[in-house]
């Protein structure tokens, strides 16, 4: 019987298991096959707060897991298959094995939603980026696009023009999805180009991003544009359809009550599986923390 399982190795699982191993809590994280999350996907980290020159994102995970290891965590590289939370302790099955939790984290994070065109995947971190305030300055007095037309879309927009020559948004329809307030900033900047009614048909260039190739809808015209960088900002999707019992909003991003609860007493959840706003490592670390400190009170509070 452990008294937390945290499900999910990202930075949110991992500072939970620190958290929850340092407060003497036994402590399993269900990790993944793939485990350490989003991170483990790019290169380097220079907005993580303690490494000055960066940190390679596999690299900072590593470091994270051995932390959470030497205080006693104990880490399984098997994917999570389901959850029963309607009765306690709740029961976890991972692989061919049950675990028993007196509590549960949920810290499966989110997956970006990627465009899914000809020579996108192979070019992430070659010029293609989900984050534009992890690579904006790798592109400095270079040509870059944003795909997207939501609020994402255009800060990260924004956050590139600090460092881009130009920055031409495309979106698939005639209007933008984003706030006016956001709209506007975007449109007020000198930097900024706009394409509508246009998608992304292919992503061109042989090690690294050359140009694309763009369809507009309307006329079904294609034509190419040479470009150093492709900012795909189309929104996530959240780890949480496989959580049967816990409440989500429409697009599946867990609800959080009273910071880190969710709708079944002795269930959190911590990272991008409900945060739909500020989605950096560094927040999910912190939402890791919160969560581990709500699972210590929450245990003690059952005990008495
Ligand atoms: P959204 O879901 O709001 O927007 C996604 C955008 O991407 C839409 O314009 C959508 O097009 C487009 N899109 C989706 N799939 C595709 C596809 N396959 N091909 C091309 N385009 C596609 O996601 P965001 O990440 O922008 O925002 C998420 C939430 O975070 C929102 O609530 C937003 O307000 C908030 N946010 C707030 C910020 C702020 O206030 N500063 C900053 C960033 C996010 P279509 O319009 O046609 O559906």
């Amino acid at each position: 019987m452990y008294d937390v399982i945290i499900i999910g190795s990202g930075p949110a699982g991992l500072t939970a298991a620190i958290y929850a191993t340092r407060a003497n809590l036994k402590t399993l994280v269900i990790a993944g096959s793939k485990w350490g999350g989003q991170l483990m996907l790019t290169t380097l980290v220079e907005n993580y707060p303690g490494f000055p020159e960066g940190i390679q994102g596999p690299d900072l995970m590593m470091a994270m897991r051995k932390q959470a290891e030497h205080h006693g965590a104990e880490i399984v590289d098997i994917d999570f298959s389901n959850a029963d939370f309607s009765k306690k302790p709740f029961s976890i099955v991972a692989g061919d094995k049950t675990y028993e939790g007196r509590s549960v984290i949920i810290a499966t994070g989110a997956d970006t939603k990627w465009l899914g065109v000809p020579g996108e995947k192979e070019k992430i971190g070659r010029g293609v980026s989900s984050c534009a305030p992890c690579d904006a300055p790798f592109f400095r007095n270079k040509n870059v696009i944003v795909a997207g037309g939501g609020d994402s879309a255009m800060e990260e927009a924004l956050v590139l023009t600090k460092f881009a020559t130009s920055v031409t948004i495309v979106h698939r329809r005639d209007e933008f999805k984003a706030s006016k307030i956001m709209q506007d900033r975007a449109r007020q900047n000198p930097k900024m180009k706009f394409m509508l009614n246009t998608e992304i048909a292919e992503v061109l260039g042989k090690d690294k991003v050359e140009g694309v190739k763009l369809k507009n809808n309307k006329t079904n015209e294609i034509t190419e544009m040479p470009i150093d960088g492709v900012f795909v900002a189309i929104g996530h999707m959240p780890n949480s359809n496989v959580f049967k019992g816990i409440d989500a909003d429409k697009e599946g991003f867990i609800i959080v009550k009273d910071h880190t609860k969710t709708n079944i007493e002795g269930v959190f959840v911590a990272g991008d599986v409900h945060d739909n706003h500020y989605k950096q490592a560094v927040t999910a670390a912190g939402f890791g923390c919160m969560a581990a400190l709500e699972v210590e009170r929450w245990l003690s509070s059952q005990a008495n």
